[in-house]
């Protein structure tokens, strides 16, 4: 029997299926079942020998069919040729940037980051990474030339990127970055949980690894924690699997079923949730009641030429905005029905948040200045309900908000 799949459908359409009926056997079933099982037997000593040595399934740090599934599934959405599952975004990271050491056989010298990381990445390399011996350079990657000039004077073992900065939105162009990594013989890393494949797919322009918070977009609906990392090179699979097995930050298999689940119609609410969000981005600039609105998509975004230029005419579903009374905020917030006031992004849900008590609470008042977050910036991760009805909820809370 041929293989149910075939790498020239549509994108929607491998994601409905990727990692699913494989191998065809008669009487399959049509979706993946979960295998809680830590432990694998053999039918002999060769085959107990083949499973151990990685050609099959043994104990449950080193592999899970079930996870097996949805790493083949982030492989297909990421256009990467082999993917590890891990036990959340933060693990995922982390795996990655050892991993380059793993290759390097030595420990990573300089890793180039930029200076607005997602505050625990920043922790990760400020106060774990970086204790262990290696530098971390930040710079803004948005400006060609520091990011150049950075680059080559510090000569890294690693240039780590994220597509889109939280919660400013700004863009960064991968390709241009990843082309000055490989001059330098560089790593190329980069977070993509905010873009999504659906925005860009960093391997198909030049990164080496792409990492996510399958905690967002993949799973989708707010109810498990996971990270994967997709790779542009096969050698490097089996340092990512050895160093996540003997860390064992593996992903559970029922996490794995259900990222898997979510994966499935992860490009339909993706394209929906950034529609929503241009159409959000496009009132919001209108409303009177309203400052200023941070979104790629919007002509005046400060990076709207490289998100024209880089993107695939889709811009996320992220967006920031400031109140013209800040004074309303409380009022705003307090006075909307629909849209949730949460912490996360990326769920089915529209959810507020005020990155200076909350994603950027660790930061000092001068610290989130210096990037530009004012006290009363306002972050929405939009959803996939009706544009209306959140229009409508955004609209009487900006009528609240005035003195
Ligand atoms: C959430 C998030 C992470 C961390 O992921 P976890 O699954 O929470 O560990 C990393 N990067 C970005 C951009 C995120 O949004």
């Amino acid at each position: 029997m041929a293989p149910r799949y075939n790498p020239k459908w549509d994108y929607e359409t491998r994601m409905v299926i990727a990692g699913e009926r494989q191998p065809p056997q008669p009487g399959s079933p049509t979706s993946t079942p979960l295998y809680s099982s830590t432990t694998y037997f053999h039918e002999n000593l060769a085959e107990f020998d083949a499973a151990l040595a990685g050609r099959g399934f043994a104990y449950g740090r080193n592999g899970n069919p079930t996870n097996t599934a949805l790493e083949l599934a982030v492989t297909a959405a990421e256009s990467g040729v082999g993917a590890l599952t891990t036990a959340s975004g933060m693990s995922a990271i982390y795996t990655a940037i050892l991993t380059v050491a793993h290759l390097l056989k030595r420990p990573t010298r300089t890793i180039v980051a930029p200076r607005d990381m997602y505050g625990a990445t920043t922790i990760l390399l400020r106060d774990f990474v970086a204790h262990y011996g290696t530098i971390i350079v930040t710079c803004d990657m948005t400006n060609r030339d520091e990011l150049t000039q950075t680059i080559h004077t510090h000569q890294p073992d690693i240039v780590y990127i994220e597509q889109f900065s939280n919660p400013l939105l700004r863009v960064v162009d991968v390709a241009y970055i990843a082309a000055c990594a490989q001059k330098v013989g560089a790593r190329t890393i980069i977070d993509n949980t905010i873009a999504t494949p659906i925005v860009q797919q960093p391997l198909t322009i030049g990164a080496d690894f792409v990492c996510h918070s399958a905690t967002k977009y993949f799973s989708g609906h707010g109810d498990s924690t996971g990270g994967v990392v997709v790779v542009a090179d096969e050698a490097f699979m089996p340092a990512l699997r050895h160093i996540n097995a003997t860390l064992g930050m593996v992903l559970g298999p029922y996490e794995a079923l259900q990222i898997l689940r979510g994966l499935k119609t992860m490009p339909l609410r993706v394209i929906r949730q950034c529609e929503n969000a241009m159409q959000i981005a496009q009132w919001l600039s209108a409303h009177q009641s309203v400052a200023t609105v941070h979104y790629p998509g919007l002509r005046c975004h400060q990076d709207a030429e490289t998100a024209q230029r880089t993107l695939s005419g889709r811009f996320g579903a992220m967006v920031s905005f400031e109140l013209a009374h800040p004074t309303g905020l409380r009022n705003f917030v307090d006075s909307l029905q629909l849209v949730l006031p949460a912490s996360t992004l990326g769920d089915i849900y529209t959810m507020v948040s005020i990155p200076a008590t909350a994603s950027h609470r660790g930061l000092t008042p001068e610290e989130r200045r210096a990037r530009g977050i004012s006290d009363s910036l306002i972050r929405l991760s939009v959803g996939i309900e009706n544009v209306d009805d959140i229009i409508a909820d955004l609209d009487s809370g900006l009528h609240q908000s005035k003195p």
